[in-house]
């Protein structure tokens, strides 16, 4: 005879809200490097889904607009300068540690300067952001903490020392507050996507062309994309969408994890 199953207290089961159901109502998301690109398509995703959201990034014009347009907060901060977090709003439900930057060069010939600041935007300030924000999401007994690493944060590239340490660091963190943060109701989760077509890629991309003195389908397809294999580039929004997701009813139980967006680069 079958044991019935009776409803456990658990996250609940896992559901996808349909587009425009405000699930997010209420809750507060603090969004940096929110002006542009991933950011501004997490924002915009986590708006639309009723969250207030504090749209954070150095870019003042861009980072004003997009706070009228969605409703939220703008915060203009050089999140190089480590006591300015001390200036952002700590009672937050959702996270997401956005902001990044690249440089590449060889390892022998990397501006230290340039890999300490990598360092610092990309580890430390999502750390202090998370040991200011964490209490409250403690405190009131659900959060979620996304942070947006990268294929590069499970595989390395040659020329881009600074930004292979910082988004290893980056899931190490993440993974640390996610067993810290499980009795609490809180998730912490990467979402680790391989080229994602934001400004910064398409300037990359013309830049190459004209480098290498190939088509832009040629640079994307051969060069970029010669580990996925999905040739194509990710869109902002399916980032977000995922992102989305996992503030979402029904990922409880989801977490420390990477959720890798790449194309099949990893599985490689
Ligand atoms: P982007 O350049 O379009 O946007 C980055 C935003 O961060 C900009 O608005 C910029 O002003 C802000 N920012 C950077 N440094 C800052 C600082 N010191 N203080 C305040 N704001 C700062 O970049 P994107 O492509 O949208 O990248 C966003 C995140 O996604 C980064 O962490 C990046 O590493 C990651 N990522 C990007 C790709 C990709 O292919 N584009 C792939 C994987 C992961």
């Amino acid at each position: 005879m079958q044991t019935p199953q009776r409803p456990g207290p658990g996250p609940a089961p896992l559901t996808v809200p349909p587009p425009g159901d405000p699930f997010l109502a209420g809750r507060t998301a603090l969004v940096t490097g929110a002006a542009s690109g991933i950011g501004r398509a997490c924002a915009q995703a986590l708006a639309a889904a009723g969250a207030r959201v504090h749209v954070v990034d150095r870019a003042a014009d861009a980072a004003r607009d997009l706070a009228e347009a969605i409703g939220g907060t703008a915060w203009v901060v050089d999140l190089a300068v480590p006591d300015v977090v001390d200036t952002l709003p700590d009672d937050v439900d959702i996270v997401v540690n956005n902001a990044g930057l690249q440089h590449v060069a060889p390892v022998h010939a990397f501006p230290p300067d340039r890999f300490a600041l990598i360092q610092r935007v990309m580890v430390e300030t999502p750390f202090r952001i998370l040991r200011r924000t964490l209490p409250g999401m403690y405190e009131r007994g659900w959060g979620r903490v996304v942070n947006i690493s990268s294929v590069h944060g499970l595989r390395a590239s040659p020329y881009k020392s600074a930004y292979v340490t910082a988004k290893h660091a980056l899931e190490g963190l993440s993974k640390v507050v996610a067993l810290e943060a499980a009795e609490h109701g809180v998730t912490s989760n990467c979402v680790s996507p391989g080229y994602v077509r934001t400004p910064l890629v398409e300037n990359q991309i013309a830049d190459q062309a004209r480098t290498h003195g190939i088509s832009e389908e040629e640079v994307v397809g051969r060069v970029m994309l010669e580990r996925s294999a999905i040739k194509r580039l990710i869109e902002p929004d399916d980032v977000a969408g995922a992102v989305l997701w996992l503030c979402g009813p029904g990922t409880g139980h989801i977490t420390g994890t990477s959720l890798s967006m790449d194309g099949g680069w990893t599985a490689n």
